[in-house]
């Protein structure tokens, strides 16, 4: 018989985010398709009443808790500390968690203290009356896996956006406190705040229906013989704006910028797509000024509809990577383009 334990942190105001929701969703149909399981909640956090609250009507037996002042910021050492304590109390055997920075990074290290394994970003999980089986992406997205594990307790967590989000309707409920006392060493980080850019500044929106991408292009001498850097600045600011896609770039873009050229200042390696930077996932995307080269259009591999704007009737988009490739100056059609959005 497995007894899962849906382990989530809550944010600052003491909820759930929609990524620990996600993972909630698939503990609760985890819970549904194993015969005799048992369901189990643990909360860590400054105070975890609110999300307790949140998700009272998710079916679990019980719920635990592990607050505190102690336990608000995102530090390992309580952070593990906390979840270790929670898997003890519950007896846990499947660990379901969201696979956010902070157990990212801290719930293998919680594995290994119960003598369990951990599987992070994982994008499936299926299950039988008696099996469990995940799966992954391995060699930068490239090949899907699915494995099963007999060790436990197993620690599954799974990527935001991949799962629908569990609804239901909020009641109260009671948590039952975990005691978890921390050693002065577990202490010593301080989160002392956070820097994140002003919203108009901030470019990379996970949640977004559309990529935009910015290729090279933008930066390079135009039929005039000049670069045009500003206006495509101002061009693709305000397409995000109307639209509030996210925009993601090339390497070569933002390699510019070490290099000492022109580039467009919003954009930092965070922005970069490919087989060397992220692999987002939004329905829908748009390149421009890019050539669709192989380490570049990798990183669209979970983008399902496609389109792209190049002066080269022969770059790699031109090759089955788009599903639409209009061949055109992307300053014209971008310009006209966010005059009928703005209209
Ligand atoms: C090991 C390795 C890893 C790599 N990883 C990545 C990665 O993670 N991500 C990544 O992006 N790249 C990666 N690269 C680099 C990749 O191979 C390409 O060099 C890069 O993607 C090219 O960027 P680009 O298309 O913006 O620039 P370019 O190749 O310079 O293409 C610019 C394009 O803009 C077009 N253009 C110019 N002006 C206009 C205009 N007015 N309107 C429309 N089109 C215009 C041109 O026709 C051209 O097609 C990697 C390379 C290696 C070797």
């Amino acid at each position: 018989m497995e007894t899962i334990l849906f382990l989530a942190h809550t944010e600052a105001d003491g909820t759930l985010a929609p990524a620990a929701l996600e993972a909630l969703g698939t503990a609760t149909s985890l819970n549904t398709s194993l015969a005799n399981a048992r369901f189990i909640v643990g909360l860590l956090g400054e105070n975890v009443t609110p999300a307790a609250q949140q998700i009272a009507s998710c079916g679990a037996a019980k719920f635990l808790g592990v607050s505190g002042a102690d336990f608000a910021p995102a530090r390992y050492a309580s952070d593990a500390t906390a979840a270790a304590a929670l898997c003890q109390a519950a007896e846990a055997t499947l660990v379901v968690a969201p696979a956010t920075s902070r157990f990212n990074r801290c719930l293998p290290g919680v594995a290994q203290r119960v003598g369990g394994r951990a599987d992070t970003h994982v994008t499936q999980v299926r299950a039988t009356a008696d099996q469990v089986s995940v799966s992954r992406w391995y060699y930068r997205q490239r090949m899907e896996g699915t494995h099963t594990r007999t060790q436990r307790p197993w620690f599954i967590l799974v990527d935001p956006g991949t799962h629908p989000a569990w609804t239901g309707a909020a009641a109260t409920v009671a948590v039952e406190p975990v005691a978890v006392t921390l050693e002065d060493a577990a202490k010593r980080t301080t989160v002392t705040g956070f820097r994140t850019p002003a919203a108009d500044a901030q470019t990379i929106r996970p949640d977004a229906s559309l990529l935009l991408v910015a290729g090279a292009g933008w930066t390079k001498k135009q039929a005039d013989g000049q670069t045009h850097v500003p206006e495509a600045e101002q061009l693709i600011l305000d397409f995000l704006r109307l639209t509030r896609a996210s925009l993601g770039s090339t390497k070569s873009l933002v390699d510019l910028g070490g290099e000492g050229q022109a580039v467009l200042s919003f954009l930092s390696h965070l922005n970069q797509i490919g087989q060397t930077g992220a692999t987002p996932r939004h329905p829908k995307g748009l390149s421009t000024c890019c050539h669709g080269e192989e380490p570049h259009t990798v990183g669209w591999r979970f983008i399902n509809e496609r389109r792209a704007i190049s002066l080269d009737p022969n770059c790699s988009w031109a090759r089955g990577k788009a599903d639409v490739l209009y061949v055109a100056d992307a300053f014209a059609v971008m310009r006209k383009v966010n005059e009928l959005l703005a209209a």
